[in-house]
């Protein structure tokens, strides 16, 4: 997954034209820290996790990024995912950096209060290397609202009332309105933008999503309200369609009663490998990584993806893609609606001011379309796809706050 970040991020640097040092200046991460996390837990026995946080960037910002539980976690992961965050908060110009972070637990083998310990314990250790304006942990995958009050609870116990420290807390422990559904929303802006650029409008279009969690859902809800038909779902249990498109208001009653999309009685089921190639004008992955592939890539039938998950298309299937016009809207602009409402989260904590949700939906509304349209702006200007222009706005932004900070000029180093 590093290597692929590393690719986009290459493919762009060489119309820049950078250097090989302003290169690995820009994929390094400045910081990278692991620590031991030795509990004992409810059984009495004696547990051993490791905790990692890597600081990509925090030329444009305090860093920001998720934490994930999961027993894969790796420094690896988090260094990918890290410079992910930066260039995604660069394109939606948010004042932050990017980070990543996570323990290699498994919180389903875990009871809550296990789970809190090792939490508290992660934060006790990184104390000093986090904060409201160092850097500011999210939920990622494996975590959740809960979490996140324990690292609010546990920091602020050593430095006092904190609650900027963490995004994606619950509303009653000063998280924010909108959050939830916020990465969703910003999907459906995303598409609306592309279509509105192909002169078609909602009711044109048949979609097929992958992924009916909080993500997958959020952006069917809303996408089906504007009109389009979402025509087909997948998530780890199977699949679903309704050529005349499904019921997402039944089909989200379906998977909170029992868990996934299979046998919902509002479609026909099938095996959930296919969504990636269903006839659809437009497929939004919205579950994993590495979901289109060489292997795949040449069948998909949408003419748009939009990359609702992190990293779903590998290159060797963007390169696939492209050259077959399927218009991709890259990850790290598609699905950034989430660090956005993120950063609504850390400045309301800061003003101690609550937003309306109309103003936060308002606010994420300017802040998609303005990261859309300089992202199709820039991919006029330099005559590159989509995921290239995102990559060289977001090196432009970052290479350049890094270098104002220094007597170099940065027009000497970024094009
Ligand atoms: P989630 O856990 O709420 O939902 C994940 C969905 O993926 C579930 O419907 C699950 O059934 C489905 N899934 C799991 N394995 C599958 C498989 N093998 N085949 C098909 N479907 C499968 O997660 P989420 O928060 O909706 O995140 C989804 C993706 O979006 C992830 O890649 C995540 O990194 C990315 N993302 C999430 C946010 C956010 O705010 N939640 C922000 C940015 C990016």
């Amino acid at each position: 997954m590093l290597s692929d970040t590393h690719f986009y991020f290459n493919q762009a640097a060489d119309v820049l034209g950078l250097s090989d040092i302003v290169r690995k200046i820009l994929l390094t991460p400045q910081r990278t820290m692991t620590v031991e996390l030795a509990v004992e837990n409810c059984e009495g026995e004696l547990k051993y996790y490791t905790g990692y946080r890597v600081q990509h960037n925090d030329a444009r910002g305090p860093m920001k990024g998720g934490l994930r539980f999961h027993p894969s976690m790796d420094e690896d992961h988090a260094s990918a995912l890290a410079g992910l965050m930066t260039w995604k908060t660069a394109v939606v110009d948010i004042p932050f950096g990017g980070a990543k972070g996570g323990i290699d637990c498994n919180p389903r083998e875990m009871s809550d209060k296990d789970l809190a310990q090792v939490t508290r314990l992660f934060v006790a250790e990184m104390k000093d290397f986090i904060g409201p304006t160092i850097d500011i942990p999210a939920p990622d995958m494996n975590t959740n609202a809960r979490v996140m009050g324990w690292i609010m609870d546990e920091y602020s116990k050593f430095k006092g009332f904190s609650p900027a420290v963490v995004t994606g807390k619950p509303l009653e422990l000063f998280g924010s309105e909108g959050r939830e559904e916020a990465t969703g929303r910003g999907v459906m802006i995303s598409l609306r933008e592309a279509l509105t650029e192909q002169g078609k409008s909602f009711s044109d279009i048949t979609v097929a999503i992958q992924g009916f969690g909080n993500v997958g859902s959020n952006a069917a809800r809303l996408i089906a309200d504007h009109g389009a038909k979402i025509v087909a779902v997948a998530d780890h249990t199977g699949g679903v369609s309704n050529e005349d498109g499904l019921d997402i208001a039944a089909l989200t009653a379906w998977v909170i009663e029992t868990g996934g999309v299979k046998d919902f009685a509002g479609g026909s089921g099938f095996s959930g490998d296919s969504i990636i190639t269903w006839k659809a004008d437009v497929l939004i992955p919205a579950a994993l990584q590495d979901v289109i592939t060489e292997e795949n890539a040449h069948e998909v039938k949408a003419g748009l993806v939009i990359e609702a998950a992190n990293a779903p298309t590998t290159p060797a299937a963007d390169a696939i893609l492209l050259e077959r016009g399927v218009i991709i809207i890259p990850d790290i602009l598609a699905n950034a609606g989430g660090v956005t409402v993120s950063y609504f989260e850390w400045t309301q904590n800061i003003q101690q001011f609550r937003w309306e949700l109309d103003r936060i939906n308002d606010e994420l509304n300017k802040v998609m379309v303005k990261a859309y349209r300089g992202v199709s702006d820039v991919a006029a200007e330099f005559q590159v796809d989509l995921r290239t222009a995102a990559f060289i706005l977001a090196i432009r932004r970052v290479g350049k706050a890094g270098l104002a900070r220094t007597h170099l000029d940065p027009a000497t180093f970024i094009g």
